[in-house]
């Protein structure tokens, strides 16, 4: 996974400042395998005391239809010790594939035991490529200085 150093800036300002079970999504340029700007949101409230994050898609989707980028994935923190997708997050992967038809995969990098100083950091990271069939690959992230135009996200 490509992603630029103002997109690791944004995650570690939000997910990475914060205690495990946030998120949001991974943007980039249309038809470019590159992530290049990360939209934080606060999970959907479920009325019990929230144990997983689940994103707020209504709100996500709401602002996706507003921004230049696609959707490139969703990353979201876990507890230490915690490196895999779990039920949920396949059960949301498998929503986000039925939703767009056309998506062949996406990342879903799991930022391990926030708060944390650093991204760069193959312990605090773990990147997962998911396919629509439930398949999930582990992958090394590469981050990037080079300057994309602005998601507005
Ligand atoms: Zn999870």
């Amino acid at each position: 996974m490509l992603i630029t150093r103002t997109a690791i800036r944004k995650i570690l300002k939000t997910v990475g400042s914060q205690t495990a079970e946030t998120g949001g999504i991974l943007l980039g340029p249309v038809g470019k395998d590159v992530v290049t700007d990360f939209l934080f949101d606060n999970g959907k409230a479920n009325g019990k005391k929230r144990m997983e994050y689940e994103p707020d898609v209504d709100y996500l989707n709401g602002r996706l239809a507003k921004i230049d980028c696609e959707l490139k994935g969703v990353l979201h923190s876990h507890p230490k010790g915690y490196t895999d997708p779990s039920e949920d997050d396949f059960e949301y992967a498998r929503k986000t594939f039925s939703l767009n038809p056309s998506l062949r995969s996406f990342w879903m990098p799991i930022v391990i035991g926030p708060p944390i100083e650093t991204l760069i950091d193959e312990k605090n990271i773990f990147v997962w490529l998911v396919c629509p069939k439930g398949e999930y690959y582990s992958r090394k992230f590469l981050v990037i200085d080079e300057k994309f135009p602005d998601c507005g996200a």
